[in-house]
């Protein structure tokens, strides 16, 4: 079963239903108020002066709308965008394909571009910093090196993992950004915008509710409105409400924190530990995920709302931890007795 607070895995009905509800300006597009504040002085600046926009590179945990900026950037700048991932460019000739089949002013998103393997990376630098990529046609002592100058584009870069993009390919962003996770009253306005496009009306506390139980993330948000939406169809509701809203998402098993079933199991180890560090790898293990998923997807949500603390031994609970487990932490336990 796909866990419903998934943020990560590819699927393709989502992808057609979020190309939908998918804000196309600035004013359907809600929170990060600095990023856009300062992205809108850059695009009007760049503007102004009739020349590309520099390299951007966002970075943060998936589902909060990275690649959304990407497509209101461009549709800002009046420019055409092509959307790539790093997976899909294996070899030096596919990166060499897509920039010299850009145009003046266009933009190319590369998503999870931590995963560009070095050989592409290194076309990327010099393709980045003074628009030319060399390529060695043929091999061996008939080798030659062709220079060819690519027109004035805009790179945006976008990664889930800030800390694994080398330093050269990160200098060479002039602007980045940190993605933020969203606030319950920002979520509750994007699920009432969304539920407009979707034609079912819905009441502010079921948006509430709803926000509250999204990780901070619209993505997740989205896809607990078109499942509650689902729930008040088969009732045969003309909108949806605050009761069928808590009845949909208890019988879709996510609590009132937002966690699922994942969460509460790190939560779970991490307080099994009786209050000493877990490395990545152990959590990793014994949860069977792989270490870039916990790290990407599980933690920064946790960490952001102190839940779990990284410290230079490892992975702790909190106090906080301990409260939403309703379990007694050892600090507790330990002033029994003193
Ligand atoms: P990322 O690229 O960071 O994984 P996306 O840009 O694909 O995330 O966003 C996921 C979905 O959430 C999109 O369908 C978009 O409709 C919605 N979304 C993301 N951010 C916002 C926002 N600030 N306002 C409204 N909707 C948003």
């Amino acid at each position: 079963m796909q866990r419903i607070v998934e943020i990560e895995k590819f699927d393709m009905d989502e992808a057609v239903a979020e190309t939908s509800l998918r804000p196309s300006a600035w004013n359907e597009y809600i929170g990060q108020e600095q990023i856009k504040k300062n992205l809108g002085v850059f695009i009007q600046a760049s503007k102004k002066r009739a020349e590309a926009l520099d390299h951007v590179l966002f970075f943060g945990p998936p589902g909060l709308g990275k690649t959304t900026l990407a497509l209101i950037i461009a549709s800002e700048m009046n420019a055409n965008i092509k959307i790539t991932t790093a997976p899909m460019i294996e070899k030096s000739g596919d990166l060499a394909a897509l920039l010299t089949n850009l145009e003046e002013g266009d933009i190319l998103f590369i998503d999870e571009i931590h995963r560009l393997s070095p050989a592409v990376e290194e076309i990327l630098y010099s393709s980045m910093e003074d628009f030319r990529i060399d390529i060695i046609i043929g091999s061996g002592p008939a080798a030659q090196t062709v220079k060819i100058d690519l027109p004035r584009f805009t790179l945006i870069g976008a990664t889930t993992r800030a800390g694994m993009l080398s330093n050269p390919l990160r200098d060479r962003f002039g602007m980045s950004f940190r993605m933020q996770f969203y606030s319950f009253e920002e979520l509750s306005q994007i699920i009432s915008q969304a539920s407009k496009k979707l034609k079912k009306e819905i009441i502010h506390e079921a948006c509430l509710e709803i926000a509250k139980r999204s990780r901070g993330t619209p993505r997740i948000a989205l896809r607990l409105l078109r499942r509650v939406r689902d729930f008040a169809d088969v009732a045969s509701e003309h909108f949806i409400d605050h009761a069928r809203t808590q009845y949909a998402l208890n019988e879709l098993g996510i609590n009132s924190h937002g966690f699922d079933e994942m969460d509460l199991r790190l939560l779970q180890l991490l307080v099994n530990a009786k209050g000493k560090a877990m490395g990545l790898s152990t959590i990793a293990a014994a949860l069977s995920e792989d270490e870039g998923t916990v790290e990407d997807v599980l933690e920064p949500y946790l960490i952001a709302n102190g839940y779990l603390e990284r410290t230079a031994k490892g992975r702790k609970a909190t106090t906080a931890t301990y409260e939403v487990l309703n379990i007694q932490s050892p600090e507790e336990k330990g002033s029994l007795f003193s």
